[in-house]
């Protein structure tokens, strides 16, 4: 299992806030932004956390650039998303077997603009007061994967996402 790395608070802020947007750039296939891509339609384009707090952290965005979770959606628009993310926490929780997933989405104006859900699986075990929002934080650092590791997970997910 890898290991937690600390993780720069500063310079990812500072980042997300003058960068052009991650997701659009990593849509347009610009390789500066690349990801590692799980699924992808034409709605959607799911893909790894690069700096995930918990293992089998998987991030879902729309293709187009929408800043409000819900207002830059019909309806229709959004529950079709929302089909996508429970496909997507159910191969996570295949993969995985988590005690709980979740499912959440965060950014604002000033970072991480482009909507994009959290799909985080909390392992079994974690005691509670390490759970929820304190197994979501970075302050303890990220898991640092390699690029076999990554690339295993991602095969895993994908085939998950197939059944
Ligand atoms: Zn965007």
């Amino acid at each position: 299992m890898p290991q937690h790395q600390p993780f720069d608070f500063q310079a990812y802020s500072c980042d997300i806030q003058t960068r052009p947007c991650f997701i659009c750039q990593m849509v347009a296939g610009k390789p500066a932004y690349a990801h590692e891509i799980i699924y992808e339609d034409e709605r959607a384009i799911v893909f790894l956390n690069k700096y995930p707090p918990l293992y089998g952290y998987v991030l879902i965005a729309p293709r187009d650039h929408r800043e409000q979770v819900t207002g830059d959606f019909t309806l229709d628009e959004y529950l079709a998303l929302q089909q996508i993310i429970y496909r997507v926490a159910e191969a996570v929780r295949r993969v995985v077997s988590p005690e709980r997933v979740y499912v959440l989405s965060l950014g604002s104006q000033q970072g991480n603009k482009h909507v994009h859900w959290h799909v985080a699986p909390l392992p079994p075990g974690v005691p509670f007061e390490q759970q929820q929002l304190a197994a979501l934080s970075l302050k303890h650092g990220f898991l640092q994967l390699s690029a076999e590791e990554t690339s295993a997970l991602a095969s895993q997910l994908r085939a998950a996402l197939a059944v």
